[in-house]
């Protein structure tokens, strides 16, 4: 199952199997459930089994911290109207986090994730991070959106970056697919943050097609295949794997960024998750990495890398 839940239907795509639509909307109420499930299956027997335990937990609590939280509001339609005149995605990224609704969230994250199990390491950093007055956590959260973590500092983001994705989640899902325009190279349409990851779908009417999904909000747009998600080059694209790998997870590589973003199959297996498969696979990012290709998706979860 993707995190994208069942599609429901898309107007730009009815009648015109052809055409995929250019965006389509995370679903918050299924999204964190879901990529919780597919952290603890990929957790079974993995190295990184104890880490991705942990962050199958702390979907749930990404999860349960939306129970009764009041509907988002969509953008004032001049909102709207202004961003896709000037090719600007409708989600301000510094205002959202200023926002007393994301303070609720961030609040509510803290305290349920105090229930959960986990590393001394992440549990002193859980710590500070509910130390922290409004102030603090509104910089945390700045430096999420930013994608400036400070290094010293890299666990107590992984709180901030959790509490970001749920709020994103939800201004997006508040917003019209069909009224999202292009804003730049490996930028969300809905928030202008930089892709985690992209997977080549089976969704019907977009079957076989590609598209890049937001670190940040969890949006997916539709991007051509054999070409860089960050710089938009189509000359010089390449994919790896690890050796002897099952073809479901590549790293696509821009030989103009010396960088590289995964591609995930779903269309192969659809329990691919854009985020869960990202962290899961992280031996090939060493590989790269090893071979001089740095990383170039962005992952709340792997930050620092
Ligand atoms: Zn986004
Ligand atoms: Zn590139």
């Amino acid at each position: 199952m993707s995190d994208f839940g069942v599609p429901s239907p898309d107007p730009t795509a009815i009648g015109d199997t052809s055409t995929p639509p250019f965006a389509r909307l995370p679903d918050p109420e299924t999204l964190f459930a879901r990529r919780a499930d597919r952290f603890r299956t990929l957790a079974k027997g993995a190295d990184l089994g104890p880490y991705l335990d942990f962050l199958g937990r702390l979907c749930d609590v990404q999860d349960a911290v939306q129970d009764g939280l009041p509907d988002v509001p969509p953008p004032p339609p001049e909102v709207i109207a202004r961003a896709k005149a000037h090719a600007m995605p409708p989600i301000d990224r510094t205002a959202a986090v200023a926002d007393e609704s994301f303070m609720a969230i961030f609040d509510r994250l803290v305290a349920r994730a105090r229930e959960v199990d986990m590393p001394d390491a992440a549990r002193a950093a859980l710590a500070r991070v509910a130390d922290a007055d409004a102030t603090a956590r509104v910089a945390m959260a700045e430096a999420v959106v930013a994608n400036r973590i400070p290094v010293e500092a890299l666990a107590e983001h992984v709180f901030a970056a959790a509490a970001v994705q749920v709020h994103f989640a939800r201004l997006a899902a508040a917003l019209d697919a069909t009224r999202l325009v292009p804003v730049g190279e490996g930028a969300c349409p809905a928030c202008g943050g930089p892709p985690v990851s992209s997977m080549v779908v089976g969704w019907p009417g977009a079957h076989g097609n590609r598209f890049c999904v937001c670190s940040t909000c969890r949006t997916a747009w539709n991007h051509v295949r054999v070409k860089c998600c960050l710089c938009g080059e189509t000359k010089g694209i390449s994919y790896r794997e690890i050796e002897g790998g099952d073809g479901v997870v590549k790293a696509e590589v821009c030989e103009a960024c010396a960088a590289q973003v995964k591609i995930l199959y779903q269309v192969k297996d659809p329990d691919l998750d854009p985020v869960a498969d990202d962290v899961a696979t992280l031996a090939l990012d060493i590989k790269m990495r090893d071979e001089g290709i740095r990383r170039g998706g962005v992952d709340p979860f792997l930050i620092g890398w």
